[in-house]
């Protein structure tokens, strides 16, 4: 027998939401979860975007909502849920109101970047929902403007992507200010030793739900590798572009200024893009997204963080311009290509220095990506690269090369030396 959603017991106006929305049966995660979120249990969900499981902590959570109407505690919310990035945070609410719109709950969205104005104004009569960022919350909170003491339910989405980006000392200090009695469900793409214990310290006695990387997803995407020189990735990627096949493309770069530069360099040859990292400000974000839905920007070029909750179902290929440092990254990368049902390409430009990523990629993929050599730009000596990985500190990356000849001492005629001492003087 398929499971439904009216199997899952939600309240009638939660089902004809999802009536609405085209949702026909639970995903596996939300088949999981929702029964025992209905009870209150507490969660630990191993589970990455792009498996429903926005879905499956919202319903539930707007079921104890529906079931258990009562006042917002003012200056306050009765569930947070805190999120990594500014899109996740948009894209969480959004969930929320889908799903809630027959029960029309209080969603607040909180995150810096913009004026507090609005988020204070709208948190003074209390809400329902509050999603946000860490960061700002906490500030808010220390300015003595949101008062979370009254809440009945607390969600960490993407925990371990909040960790990577430093918000352990935030989470600790907001979690410290809410009721200990509370229900709280924690999800992480990975599960690292420094997530177990933060699940160790919140959860009380939770159920643990793991749902593979979305398998089914991934086998959809046609995933390539072109190795070739650094040098000419942004050519060769140009040409990739410039190929009828694509439709909307999602390329990653390593680090913001590639992002920049690669942008600029694909608008010049007349792709319409956008760059997508985390200076650029909220507006320019939400217009660059607003318009790659839209279908009048054709390429967004983004970072890893700035490129969660891309959640676009056009999207027909993905590049990677760049190897991620972080091998389950890629995972996330090409499940921006291949969504609702539709097949997706994955096509990455792996350099010497890379190589060494691509190595760890293949571990965590668990097999190796088809290699097209056939274009003008293949590399063997890409291809069979020992080099070391680059090292990534807060600057650009460092380029570990090996060490050079000893360069032939140039030998100065009398002329050079003349001119090098006028232009020491004009300098
Ligand atoms: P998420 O993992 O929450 O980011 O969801 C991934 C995508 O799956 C989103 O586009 C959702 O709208 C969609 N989705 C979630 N649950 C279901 C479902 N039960 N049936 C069909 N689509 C779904």
């Amino acid at each position: 027998m398929t499971m439904t959603f009216a199997n899952l017991a939600l309240a009638p106006l939660l089902l004809q939401a999802l009536a609405a929305e085209g949702y026909t049966s639970p995903t596996p995660i939300q088949a999981q979860s929702i029964p025992m979120l209905l009870q209150g249990r507490d969660m630990l969900g191993m589970a990455q975007t792009g498996t429903g499981k926005t879905a499956a902590f919202a319903l539930p959570l707007l079921h104890r909502l529906a079931v258990n109407p009562r006042p917002a505690p003012k200056g306050g919310a009765r569930v947070l849920v805190l999120a990594p990035t500014r899109e996740l945070v948009s894209q969480i609410a959004a969930g929320f109101e889908t799903f809630g719109r027959h029960l029309q709950p209080r969603v607040i969205t909180i995150f810096g970047g913009v004026s507090q104005f609005h988020q204070v104004n709208a948190l003074k009569e209390g809400v329902d929902i509050i999603v946000a960022a860490p960061g700002r919350l906490l500030d808010l909170i220390d300015q003595g403007l949101c008062d979370l003491s009254g809440l009945e339910a607390l969600v960490l989405d993407e925990a371990d992507q909040m960790l990577d980006m430093g918000f352990a000392k935030p989470i600790e200090r907001i979690v410290a200010t809410l009721p200990k009695d509370r229900h709280t469900l924690l999800f992480s793409a990975t599960m690292p030793k420094s997530i177990a214990a933060l699940a160790e310290s919140l959860l009380h006695d939770p159920v643990k739900v793991e749902i593979a990387p979305p398998s089914t997803t991934v086998d959809r995407i046609e995933q390539s590798v072109m190795f070739l020189d650094a040098a000419h990735k942004k050519a060769a990627l140009l040409a990739l572009l410039q190929t009828p096949e694509i439709g909307q493309a999602v390329v990653f770069t390593l680090q913001k200024n590639i992002a920049n530069e690669v942008c600029a360099f694909i608008s010049e040859a007349g792709i319409t893009a956008e760059a997508l990292h985390g200076n650029k400000s909220q507006g320019q974000r939400e217009r660059a997204l607003d318009a790659f839905r839209a279908g009048t920007v054709q390429v967004l070029v983004a970072t890893d963080i700035a490129a969660r909750g891309i959640d676009v179902d056009t999207v027909t290929h993905v590049f990677n311009h760049d190897l991620p440092s972080l091998p389950e990254s890629y995972v996330h990368r090409i499940g921006r290509t291949g969504r609702a049902g539709r097949s997706g390409f994955a096509i990455t430009l792996c350099d010497a220095e890379q190589r060494a990523w691509l190595h760890d990629v293949e571990r965590e993929i668990g097999r190796a990506l088809t290699v097209q050599a056939d274009h003008q730009w293949h590399s063997e000596d890409a291809r069979h690269s020992t080099m070391r990985a680059p090292v990534l500190g807060g600057g650009p990356v460092k380029q570990i090369k090996p060490p050079k000849e000893p360069r032939e001492r140039k030998v100065w005629t009398e002329e050079e030396k003349l001119a090098a001492r006028r232009a020491a003087k004009v300098a």
